[in-house]
Formats: structure tokens, C-alpha cells, sequence
């Protein structure tokens, strides 16, 4: 065996696993394509959103509660500056489903949270030009994460703690027997016990039985110089996400340099038929629909974008992420499709995966992303 387990991926989940497997004192090795903490995959662009009152369901949660120790715990033992708490805004109609969801995390888990009314909104935000139904619910426990720093400072850690890594090494297959999993990257050839996928939007390439309930997309995100500095500044101008009936968004205060991140939540219409067709240029198109949403609700930002890009990411049916041993190889570990929202509790997937590969299960409740869900829908 040239290690216990093996890990093929080190972006998000990647990184936050070998971390938590070297903290363990575990024989790990892991492989990535490119550099670590390159920015053509799900996590470039520097920043990440941190968000607790959780619209994407209630369940996730006590799961972001120990993302966010864990966090702490990176900092501390890196001495790197990783999560910044700034509070989130929720801009959008009270009505909406994203506002339901929001009120259901904040009542089960009794987050901290303030509801402005209108007058308070429009003079303590009022970098937003807000439309008549808009209501701002402050989320006390938001705000971003430095994503490419934090997947270095893990992996560097994880070296630092005995962890072995090879970066620019693509890992072309996989194949397991009785005895364990070899892995085939670059002409050579590594025999691990076990395996964790954390391929992210190449995971396809990997658990090709899943993909009929996976889809890459497409995400941009566009950079803008405020017309006013100190209006921007995230003391003044926290994270937020604006639900909008035709066109939902997220942004970022002035962070490091001097620019206003916007992003667009993909849909659908943004479907990409695999990694490998991801185009990294901008459309005219995109282009018009940041300036127009700017010139819209955004006044105080010069609206042509200063720098615009086009990320990845794998997307489930559910929205949910895909977490668990493959039902048919219990040596196969997977953890993707985290849709759109999985930076923020990386750090919590990271030791869930070293808990199912280490005891083969885990503490935390992750009976919602179990794989086999799309097996009793008749994938496998
Ligand atoms: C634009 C954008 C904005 C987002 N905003 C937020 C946000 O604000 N908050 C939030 O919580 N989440 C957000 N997300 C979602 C979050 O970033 C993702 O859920 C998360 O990064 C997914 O992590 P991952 O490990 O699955 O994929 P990745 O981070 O992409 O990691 C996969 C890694 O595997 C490597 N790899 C793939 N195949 C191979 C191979 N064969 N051999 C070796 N290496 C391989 C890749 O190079 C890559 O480094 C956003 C996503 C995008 C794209």
C-alpha cells in the first residue's frame, strides 16, 4: 500500500480532508490536477459567502455551526485570516420562498437575526435601491470566507503534518478490488485502502452512474468599482443575497483590493454538458445583464463590470450534495454536487469524510445527501 487513503481533488472538500485525515495522524496522499488554489474550479475568485440563516433548508444548520469552529480551528493553527464575520443582508418580498426558509433556520435554531422595517432599511442600506415589497433581514452569523487562501492554508497545513500531495498530477481512473483501490494518475500507478472523490465539477468522470442527476454549470461573477470607497466597505455594506423574481444575486463588499463582487445564482438555463465544454470568457450578454442589475439596484457602483468571470460547478437534481460510500463499492467515498452552496461548510464535509473513511460512518445526520437516494430512483 503506498497509502491508506487516497484523495483525488484538492479544491474544496479535498483540501478540508486531507487536513482533517493528517490531523488524525492518517497515511493520506492526494492528487490534484492543477496548482493548488487555482481558480479555474468551484472555489476561484477569491471569496465565498458564509451564511447561517439558511435558505437551502433548516437541516444544514448544525452542520454550519461546526463549519464555523472549524474555521476557527484553520486559523488558529495556520495563523491565516480565513472567515471574516461581516452579518448578511436577505434583500426580497418577506413572501418569498427564500424568506420562508430563512425564518424556518432562524426559529428551529434560534439564530440571531433583526428584520428592519423600511425606514431603517433604506437608511442603513442604502447603498440598495430597494422596490416596493423588498424587506432586509439581517442574518447575525454571515460572512465570507478567503476560499483559494483557505484551500491552500489547509493543504499546507495537512503537508506540515505529514500528509503527502501532488499537485499538477491528473488522476486518469480508478479501479478497486477485495484488497483496495489503485490509482492510476500520469502513468503511474498508487494502491490505497480507500478512496475519496472530491472531484467537484469533474466528478462525473469518476461516478459516471450518477450522471443523469448531476449537471455542470456555469456561474459569473463580475467585479465593480464603487463611485464612493468608504460607502462600500464592509463595515457599512455587509454580504448580502437579493432575491429577485427573474434574476437572484449575491455580493460582496470591498475585500483586499477595491471592488464590489456581484454574483448571479445559476439555473438551469446556465447547463453546461460537462466540465470539459467550460468556456472562461464572458458573453456580451452576461456583460448587459450585470449592468442593467446594477443601474437597476446598485446605484452607487460604476456599472461596466472591471473584471468579469466564469466559474464551475456541479449541481444535483435536489440541490443537495452528494455524500457517502458508493452503494455497489464501499471503498468509494464521494463527496460532490454541493450546488451552488458548499464552500461555507467545507470544513465540516472535510471531517465527515475522514470519519466515513476512517469508521466507515460518520456522527453528523447526513441521511439527506445519502447517494443511494438516486439509486432508489433507479440510477444504479
Ligand atoms: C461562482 C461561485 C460562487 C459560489 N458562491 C458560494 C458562496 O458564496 N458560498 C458557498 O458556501 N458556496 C458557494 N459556491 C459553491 C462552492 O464554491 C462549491 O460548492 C464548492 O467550492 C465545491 O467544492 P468541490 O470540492 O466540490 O469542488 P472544487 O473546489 O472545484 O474542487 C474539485 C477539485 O478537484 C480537482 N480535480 C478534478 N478532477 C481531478 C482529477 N481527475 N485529478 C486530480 N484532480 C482533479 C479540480 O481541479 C478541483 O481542484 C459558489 C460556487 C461558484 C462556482
Amino acid at each position: 500500500m503506498d497509502a491508506e487513503i487516497g484523495v483525488i481533488g484538492l479544491g474544496t472538500m479535498g483540501s478540508m480532508t486531507m487536513w482533517q485525515l493528517a490531523k488524525a495522524r492518517v497515511n493520506a496522499i492526494g492528487f490534484e490536477q492543477f496548482g493548488i488554489g487555482h481558480d479555474r474550479s468551484a472555489a476561484g475568485g477569491e471569496t465565498r459567502m458564509f451564511r447561517t440563516a439558511y435558505k437551502e433548508g433548516k437541516q444544514y444548520v448544525p452542520l454550519l455551526k461546526d463549519a464555523y469552529m472549524l474555521w476557527r480551528e484553520l486559523e488558529s493553527e495556520t495563523g491565516n485570516e480565513l472567515l471574516q464575520l461581516t452579518k448578511g443582508l436577505i434583500i426580497g418580498d418577506p413572501n418569498s420562498g427564500t424568506f420562508k426558509n430563512v425564518r424556518r433556520s432562524i426559529q428551529a435554531y434560534n439564530l440571531e437575526h433583526k428584520l428592519l422595517t423600511n425606514k431603517e432599511a433604506e437608511h442603513r442600506f442604502y447603498q440598495h435601491k430597494l422596490f416596493e415589497n423588498d424587506q432586509i433581514m439581517i442574518d447575525g452569523a454571515a460572512g465570507y470566507l478567503r476560499s483559494q487562501y483557505a484551500i491552500v492554508s489547509a493543504v499546507s497545513r495537512a503537508i506540515e503534518l505529514g500528509a503527502t500531495i501532488y499537485s499538477h498530477t491528473e488522476v486518469d481512473t480508478i479501479t478497486s478490488d477485495e484488497d483496495g483501490v489503485t490509482i492510476y494518475a500520469e502513468g503511474e500507478r498508487y494502491r490505497v485502502q480507500k478512496v475519496i472523490i472530491t472531484a467537484g465539477p469533474w466528478a462525473t468522470n469518476f461516478i459516471g452512474e450518477f450522471t443523469s442527476f448531476l449537471e455542470v454549470r456555469r456561474l459569473v461573477n463580475a467585479w465593480f468599482l464603487p463611485k464612493d470607497m468608504e460607502s462600500f466597505r464592509e463595515g457599512d455594506f455587509p454580504v448580502f443575497i437579493r432575491e429577485n423574481v427573474n434574476n437572484s444575486y449575491y455580493g460582496f463588499p470591498l475585500i483586499d483590493g477595491n471592488m464590489v463582487k456581484l454574483g448571479l445564482r445559476a439555473t438551469a438555463a446556465h447547463r453546461l454538458t460537462d466540465a470539459a465544454s467550460y468556456i472562461r470568457d464572458v458573453t456580451s450578454e452576461e456583460i448587459h445583464h450585470f449592468k442593467h442589475l446594477v443601474n437597476r439596484d446598485l446605484p452607487g457602483l460604476h456599472s461596466d463590470p472591471s473584471r468579469m468571470e466564469a466559474f464551475m460547478e456541479l449541481y444535483t437534481k435536489d440541490h443537495h450534495p452528494i455524500i457517502g460510500k458508493l452503494p455497489h463499492d464501499h471503498r468509494v467515498i464521494v463527496l460532490t454536487g454541493f450546488s451552488g452552496h458548499g464552500f461555507k461548510m467545507a470544513t465540516v464535509m472535510g471531517r465527515i469524510a475522514a470519519e466515513l473513511a476512517l469508521h466507515g460512518e460518520t456522527h453528523y445526520d447526513i441521511s439527506l445527501f445519502a447517494p443511494k437516494r438516486f439509486v432508489n430512483l433507479g440510477v444504479m
